[in-house]
Formats: C-alpha cells, sequence, structure tokens
C-alpha cells in the first residue's frame, strides 16, 4: 500500500495562517504528509524560505498559490500550481495584489471607523507581525476581536466584513483571464479552487467553460458525495484532480492539516513540472 499523501492547500503566516512556513512544514511532517503546496493568498513570499524548509523537514513541496480573481462580479479564488515563483510576471501580479490589498484595507477601516470601530493601521499591523504579509479581511476580524468589537471571527465576516456586508469593500478587482494568463507565463498551471464554495450557479456555469489545466476535487473535510460531480467535469475535460485541506492553523480550529489530499502519482506530474518551470527564465 502507497501511503503518501500530498496536501496541495494550505496557508502561512505569510497570508493568514497562524504558522510560519518553516512551523506548517513540520507540522505537516508530524501529520504524517509526504509532501505539500503552501498556497497563499496573493503571495509567493513564502518560497523565499519554504524549499530550504522543506529539504531540512523531509518534506516535497511544490509551488502554488490561492490568488483572488473576480468573474461577473463575483470574487473566485484560483489555485495556481507549479510555477517559477520568481518569475516577473507573478511578482508583479503579486505586487499589484499588495497595493490593492493596501487600499482596500484602508477603506475598510474607515468603514468600520463609521460604524463605531475605531481600528488603526497599528492594531491592524499588531495581526501581521509578518510585514510582508498578504494582509486582508481576517487580520481585520482579529483586530475587531482584540478590541472587544465582535465576541468571535465569524460575527466579524457575518456582521460587517463579508461579501456584500455593511463593511465590505470588494477592493481593485484583478480579472480571472489575466490572472490564469499569468500563472502559465510563469510555466504553471491554473486550477479552480474549491468549486463547492461558489453558490452563484451562474458564475460556476462559466466559469467550468473557460480553459483550466485543474480542479480541486478533495476539499478541507467537505464529504465524499461532492466528490463525484468534480471528477466528472475533470474527466471530461482531462483536468488534473487536485486537492488539500485549506488548513490555517488555529483560526480555522475545525480544519486539520491533511484532512483533503492527493496520492503521489498526482504530486509526481506537479513535481516534475515545478522543476521544469524554475529551470526555465525567470
Ligand atoms: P480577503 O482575501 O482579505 O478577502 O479574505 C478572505 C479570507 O477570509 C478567506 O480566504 C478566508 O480565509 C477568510 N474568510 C472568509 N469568510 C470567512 C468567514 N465567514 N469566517 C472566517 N473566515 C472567513
Ligand atoms: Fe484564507
Ligand atoms: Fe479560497
Ligand atoms: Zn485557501
Amino acid at each position: 500500500m502507497n501511503s503518501f499523501r500530498a496536501d496541495l492547500h494550505m496557508h502561512s503566516t505569510c497570508s493568514d495562517g497562524t504558522y510560519t512556513p518553516k512551523e506548517l512544514l513540520r507540522h505537516a511532517k508530524k501529520s504524517g504528509l509526504a509532501a505539500v503546496s503552501i498556497t497563499d493568498h496573493d503571495t509567493v513570499e513564502a518560497y523565499r524560505e519554504a524549499e530550504q524548509s522543506a529539504q531540512e523537514t523531509g518534506i516535497e513541496i511544490v509551488s502554488g498559490i490561492e490568488l483572488s480573481t473576480e468573474l461577473n462580479g463575483t470574487s473566485v479564488h484560483i489555485l495556481g500550481y507549479a510555477f517559477n515563483w520568481k518569475h516577473p510576471a507573478i511578482q508583479q501580479l503579486c505586487s499589484r495584489h499588495q497595493t490593492r490589498r493596501e487600499q482596500r484595507n484602508k477603506e475598510i477601516l474607515k468603514l468600520l471607523g463609521q460604524h463605531g470601530m475605531l481600528i488603526t493601521k497599528e492594531d491592524l499591523a499588531a495581526q501581521s507581525p509578518q510585514g510582508k504579509a498578504s494582509v486582508g479581511r481576517p487580520h481585520i476580524a482579529k483586530a475587531l476581536l482584540a478590541k472587544g468589537y465582535v465576541a468571535n471571527i465569524k460575527e466579524a465576516f457575518h456582521h460587517y466584513i463579508g461579501e456584500n456586508k455593511r463593511c465590505y469593500v470588494p477592493g481593485e478587482k484583478i480579472d480571472l483571464d489575466t490572472t490564469v494568463s499569468t500563472i502559465r507565463k510563469a510555466h504553471g498551471l491554473a486550477v479552480i479552487a474549491h468549486p463547492h464554495l461558489i453558490k452563484e450557479k451562474e458564475v460556476l456555469r462559466s466559469l467550468l467553460k473557460k480553459d483550466f489545466d485543474g480542479i480541486e476535487c478533495y476539499y478541507a473535510r467537505f464529504p465524499k458525495e461532492q466528490e463525484a460531480r468534480w471528477h466528472k467535469i475533470a474527466q471530461r475535460k482531462n483536468w488534473l484532480v487536485t486537492g488539500g485541506s485549506d488548513f490555517h492553523g488555529s483560526v480555522k480550529p475545525t480544519i486539520p492539516i491533511g484532512c483533503s489530499w492527493v496520492p503521489e502519482e498526482t504530486f509526481r506530474i506537479l513535481q516534475a513540472r515545478y522543476q521544469e518551470a524554475m529551470a526555465r527564465d525567470a
């Protein structure tokens, strides 16, 4: 029996996870995983230390990212895998997201202030101690909690900063086609993230008509029955079947690392592609 498991979806402190890249890799190893991809929101900062740490930890790794995009006014997450993370096309997209986030965070804090909840730039910075992190709503939610404006993170999203709630700001939109073509420019694969979470039927329909390289069929602790639907689509389109936990550490305590994973065969396809991508122009 092959016990090789690869978890291809997780977040570090470079975005909204609570483990540093190094801690994340150690935690993955201790949890029995053989391989991972760290897929931070809109940043590849984790890879500055992740490759070296993976080698030291004895775990295999391929590059990954979860990019925020927009389709017909709805927010859609796209996973990129096995790209050259040093490629200027990826680096430029990440810095565009960074600027987008800085502007958007400012606007959200302003709205919260208008609703009597004062969160300063410094309060927000205190929730992202790594400095270079991809800061966003999860950090704002933690700041709201720290200041006692909400009783828990869920309440922050439910009442104030969740999509279309009173203090929500979508921010500059970065479209889906640009995102997919950027991943491919960096020699990587573009994968639809957690299709299970897309509630708008029309958006899902248009999304599935587009050209991708893969789809995330195994996700978090979603029940097995859900997988068949995405598998069928993957088979029909000849897309790669990916999967992972979407582990965030203590901010999502009910989702353990490795609760969804892919077999060795899938990981080897990505690994071969990743080695090729890193050897090509950056
Ligand atoms: P952002 O990228 O700044 O828009 O933040 C989106 C992230 O916030 C998602 O990837 C989740 O990790 C987190 N998030 C979204 N909705 C919720 C929620 N209802 N409760 C807790 N976390 C959430
Ligand atoms: Fe997240
Ligand atoms: Fe996501
Ligand atoms: Zn994620």
